[in-house]
């Protein structure tokens, strides 16, 4: 099933997709599945972030082709840090290029949308807690976060606001272990994997990350970047594809001064 939240006549919805008609639910999707009875069509829609104002974790280094490129040592842990709600922007809303930016990065990750509340959940158990999966694009200034890193931390170069586009709909009933997961820029190709190559998969991740703290209903998890990051710069448009999700297209923009 593919979930879409999204606007219409001025109002919100989350709504089933079924070809190019919207259903929509009668509440949210972390509550029941159950259909208003009202359909929308999509092209008379415009979709958003899947949640508003989500509590995101992010992974690093979780990617063995990607460990290697960075020629970093390989993590015995999770290597966690979390993005401000305010990063997160739906499909096709610009990322807004700050004015601090000098080497804007983007990276294509496997987001995971936590379902159910989650404490101390076993690995074996994990996945009965997501709702599903979308497309994360992680952008991250890389000058600041080398700053950041250098003293032992992580937030304003992951942090700046709209450096987390999700979408563009959240797939339900997919295997997280072996889904092609790539991003283009300008429809060129860019990155290319597999979430097979994952160190830590979703299971252990939420696993992990609610032995030490209650996951939420609507609470992601972007799981880590493959091989083959790069810059972007003003102009530019960046697409995010998970197999069985979709694409995520966001342009990149200058701000304004
Ligand atoms: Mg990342």
């Amino acid at each position: 099933m593919l979930i879409a939240r999204y606007a219409i006549s001025g109002e919100i919805f989350y709504g089933v997709l079924e070809g190019d008609k919207l259903h929509r639910l009668a509440g949210t999707p972390f509550a029941s599945f159950d259909r208003s009875g009202v359909t929308d069509r999509l092209d008379a829609a415009q979709l958003i972030c899947p949640v508003e104002a989500p509590r995101i974790f992010g992974v690093g280094l979780n990617y063995v082709a990607h460990i290697q490129e960075s020629g970093a040592k390989t993590p015995e842990t999770p290597l966690l840090f979390m993005k401000p709600s305010g990063t997160a922007i739906g499909p096709g809303a610009p990322i807004v290029y700050p004015h601090e930016g000098k080497n804007v990065h983007f990276e294509a990750e496997l987001a995971v949308v936590i379902g159910k509340t989650a404490r101390r959940v076993t690995k074996a158990d994990a996945l009965g807690y997501v709702l599903g999966y979308t497309c994360a694009n992680d952008v991250s200034e890389r000058v600041i976060q080398k700053v950041e890193m250098d003293q032992g931390a992580l937030l304003v170069g992951k942090g700046f606001d709209s450096f987390c586009p999700l979408g563009p709909v959240i797939a339900t009933d997919l295997d997280p272990t072996n889904l092609k997961i790539g991003a283009r820029v300008n429809g060129e190709t860019r990155q290319a994997s597999s979430t097979s190559d994952l160190l830590f998969g979703v299971a252990d991740l939420v696993a992990y990350l609610s032995s030490a703290m209650t996951l939420l209903p609507g609470d992601i998890i972007i799981t880590g970047t493959p091989s083959g990051v790069g810059p972007v710069v003003p102009g530019d448009v960046v697409e995010i594809e998970i197999e069985g999700v979709g694409v995520l297209s966001n342009p990149v923009v200058a701000e304004r001064p």
